[in-house]
């Protein structure tokens, strides 16, 4: 089958996942099959240090639609995402978790609406099945505050789970931006967007690769690339401050003049004090968030380093962006 024929692309990020990949690539193969139309899987093995990678070389071998796509080290969800966006080939692409929380069994729902025209098609996550009630709080809470905090429209309660028509997926690949926060970068596009709705499963084995911390630094992600609000923060702090401490200022000049109670008041000198310290020290902290992820930006390295591509035939190659991608890594190197 010639590559350029291939009509869907799933991409499947994987970071340890060696308990779950035969069983999402059984699933995801019948349902793709059922399509009866070209298609690929696309896996991007994230620097994974169990057998992902090579229990997907052996897949690749006897399946000619899998192709594997292997970091050099762990860059990230998000990343490894981009990165199968820079390799699929279909005219529509799909990207979904490798633990089964999405059903593979909704792509075909997505493909039905793409059909109709809709250029984006996201999956919108009814119920949460088997998680915390720590994840499901935090999920709820990250995805309002995000609205709140944002100008674009990024919609609740949806992860990465959807489909992007080729269209969206170039204009995608061309957002040359380092702290990817790709659900937001897809709404930000725009196009013709709608949704299907789902109830997300259970892990199917294995743990989440998203502890706390990396919540957090997500979660940071998402609201600094797309919001400059929290900066505003020290300028109302600032303001409503500035106006207090006058009126004190007021009281003490009063006293000073007409009381003669002016000496006492260690504490509430140590308290402001404290108090103001604070203040600054989180503010600052706030502004250098924002300053770190610019000095990303500003360093133009590449977004991921490829040690090797499993699945394409020799003659046809990858696609132009990715070979960009590499002459960036190969500049880099030297
Ligand atoms: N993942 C990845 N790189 C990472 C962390 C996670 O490629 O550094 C993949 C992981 O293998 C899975 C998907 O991203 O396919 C979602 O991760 P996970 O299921 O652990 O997140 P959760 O569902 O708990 O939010
Ligand atoms: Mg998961």
């Amino acid at each position: 089958m010639k590559l350029s024929a291939v009509k869907y692309s799933i991409i499947i990020p994987m970071f340890n996942e060696e308990e779950v990949i035969e069983f999402t690539y059984d699933r995801l193969k019948q349902v793709m099959d059922s399509t009866e139309e070209p298609y690929e899987l696309l896996f991007v093995n994230d620097g994974s240090r169990d057998r992902t990678a090579g229990k997907m070389a052996m897949i690749c071998e006897f399946d000619p639609n899998v192709r594997l796509i292997d970091f050099s080290r762990n860059f990230g969800h998000q990343i490894a995402i981009s990165a199968g966006m820079d390799y699929a080939q279909g005219a529509a692409i799909i990207v979904i978790d490798a633990d089964l929380q999405d059903p593979p069994e909704v792509i075909l729902k997505m493909i039905a609406k793409w059909k109709e025209g809709y250029e984006v098609v996201y999956g919108k996550r009814l119920k949460r099945n088997g998680e915390t009630v720590f994840k499901k709080l935090s999920a709820k809470l990250f995805y309002r505050t995000l609205r709140t905090l944002t100008n674009v429209d990024i919609p609740v309660d949806t992860g990465d789970f959807r489909l992007i028509d080729r269209k969206v997926c170039d204009v995608l690949r061309g957002l040359k931006e380092k702290n990817r926060f790709v659900r937001g970068l897809v709404s930000w596009v725009g196009f013709r967007q709608t949704m299907v709705e789902y109830e997300r499963e259970e892990r199917f084995a294995g743990e989440s690769k998203y502890p706390i911390k990396r919540m957090i630094a997500f979660a940071l992600d998402g609201i600094t690339s797309f919001s400059y609000k929290p900066l505003k923060i020290a300028t109302y702090i600032g303001f409503a401050l500035s106006i207090t401490s006058f009126l004190y200022l007021l009281i003490v000049i009063f006293q000073k003049l007409f009381t003669g109670s002016t000496v006492a008041g260690w504490a509430s000198i140590v308290a402001v004090n404290l108090l103001f310290n604070g203040i600054i020290l989180i503010l600052l902290g706030l502004i250098g968030e924002y300053i770190g992820r610019i000095y990303e930006e500003s360093k133009n390295r590449p977004l991921y380093i490829v040690r090797d591509k499993l699945g394409y035939p020799e003659s046809e190659g990858e696609r132009e962006a990715a070979d960009e991608n590499s002459a960036r890594v190969d500049k880099y190197v030297k």
